[in-house]
């Protein structure tokens, strides 16, 4: 579904450049729920943004789908963002118009695309459980049930790709737990492709699959052990997350690997490290003090 290879995205500003994704390699399979996840400033909104046809990338690979976001044009991009991908931001005030009622927020979408299409948009009203308030005004609706009507905005038009840019940001646990099963259904049944952005660690455990970011490329994965243990239905939060997944660090083409910053500091390894090869491993140490081994 997704595919970036050596993903660059730089920013200039004035006569400032930011390099906001630094090469960044990320492969989403159809039908998966998976999340990205990385410290402020990473890099997840912005590789998100590319993702939804909302930015676009500086170089590299990036395929959606059928489409090449670095060679598509620009009515090929309005189409793209109106039929293939579906987005929640995370600021709310994005995804909705204020006086309009749930029902007609969702239908909004179906009107630009030209095809309103009534039942499918209070079915999708229905599926985020917001039966009962689809005549309310959107600031009638709390924030966690305005966070559930984007949700069904952002499916209107039947995308293949929902993207979501910290979707439980601003709502309490409960209704972080609801969203995230509303989600799970979302990719059981409809068979959507869930790229979910948090900074977030206990959302991890909700998902199948994390990718970790850090500064613009991805560092470590994280790969459920048991796919079909469902922790959303049991609604754990707690445990970490090296107890249901697998964790994997990431090797680029060219052979580069980010080592955990953890890893670094207790070893006091900084600027170099000595990497020896032993049969079935790597071993990276901080460097011989020059000198120490001579004087004895
Ligand atoms: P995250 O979502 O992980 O917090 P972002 O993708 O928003 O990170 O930002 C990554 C880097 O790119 C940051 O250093 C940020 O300041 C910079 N950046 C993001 N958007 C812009 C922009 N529109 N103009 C200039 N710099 C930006
Ligand atoms: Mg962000």
């Amino acid at each position: 579904m997704i595919q970036c290879d050596g993903l660059v995205k730089i920013y200039k500003t004035d006569d400032i450049e930011v390099v906001a994704l630094q090469g960044l390699n990320i492969r989403v399979e159809p039908g998966e729920m998976m999340a990205i996840i990385g410290n402020s400033g990473s890099g997840k909104s912005t590789l998100l943004n590319i993702l939804g046809g909302l930015d676009r990338p500086s170089a590299g690979q990036v395929r959606v789908g059928e489409w090449d976001l670095l060679k598509i044009s620009d009515e090929q991009l309005v189409e793209y963002k109106r039929k293939t991908v579906g987005f929640i931001w995370q600021n709310n005030a994005r995804n909705l118009l204020p006086y309009l009622s749930a029902l007609e927020n969702v239908e909004m979408p179906m009107m630009l695309s030209g095809k309103v299409d009534r039942a499918y948009a209070k079915q999708l009203l229905e599926w985020v459980g917001l039966k009962d308030r689809m005549r309310n005004k959107l600031q009638q609706l709390s924030g966690g049930e305005q966070q559930r009507v984007a949700i069904a905005i952002s499916l209107a038009n039947r995308p293949s790709l929902l993207l979501a840019d910290e979707p439980t940001g601003s709502v309490d646990t409960e209704t972080s737990d609801r969203i995230m099963g509303i989600f799970r259904q979302l990719n059981r049944e409809l068979s959507l492709t869930i790229v979910i952005v948090t900074h977030d660690m206990s959302l991890a455990s909700k998902v199948d699959r994390v990718v970790a970011i850090r500064d613009g490329m991805t560092s470590t994965e994280f790969v459920k052990r048991n796919p079909s243990l469902d922790l959303t239905a049991a609604g754990s939060g707690s445990g970490s997350i090296k107890d249901a997944h697998e964790e994997y660090v990431v090797l680029d083409r060219a052979g580069r690997l980010q080592v955990p910053r953890g890893y670094l500091e207790a070893l006091g390894i900084s600027g170099k490290a000595s990497m020896e090869f032993e049969g079935d491993r790597i071993v990276i140490r901080a460097p011989k003090q020059i000198g120490a081994e001579q004087d004895h």
